[in-house]
């Protein structure tokens, strides 16, 4: 009487793991390029809504706030306070060029 066979070979294991890990190569860096440019998007995010809530300062009080702090400790303007990057963690240039929020050093 021939053995009966119980569950997988050495063989039909490896196989399993190899498929699984070419499923992984393929998803982990998919996954982890998308976080970043999320990051990266919500950083442009956070310096248009910057600018729109100096665009909002001067139309409520008809002049420009003389540096972003006077703007975002505001809590009319910024009620859960200052954004930050959220690339670097960092607060955005409290020097406003041409009443505008600077891009340096937020390249990304
Ligand atoms: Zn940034």
């Amino acid at each position: 009487m021939m053995k009966q066979k119980k569950g997988f070979t050495l063989v039909e294991l490896m196989i399993v793991v190899l498929i699984l890990g070419a499923l992984a190569a393929i998803a982990v860096p998919r996954i982890v390029g998308g976080a970043a440019t999320a990051r990266a998007n919500g950083c442009a995010t956070n310096i248009d809504l910057l600018n729109t809530q100096l665009e909002l300062y001067f139309a409520n009080e008809g002049a420009w706030p003389a540096t972003l702090s006077v703007l975002t400790g505001n809590i009319d303007y910024f009620p859960d306070g200052a954004p930050v990057c959220p690339v670097t963690g960092s607060a955005y240039s409290n020097t406003l060029t041409n009443n505008r929020v600077t891009t340096t050093g937020h390249s990304h």
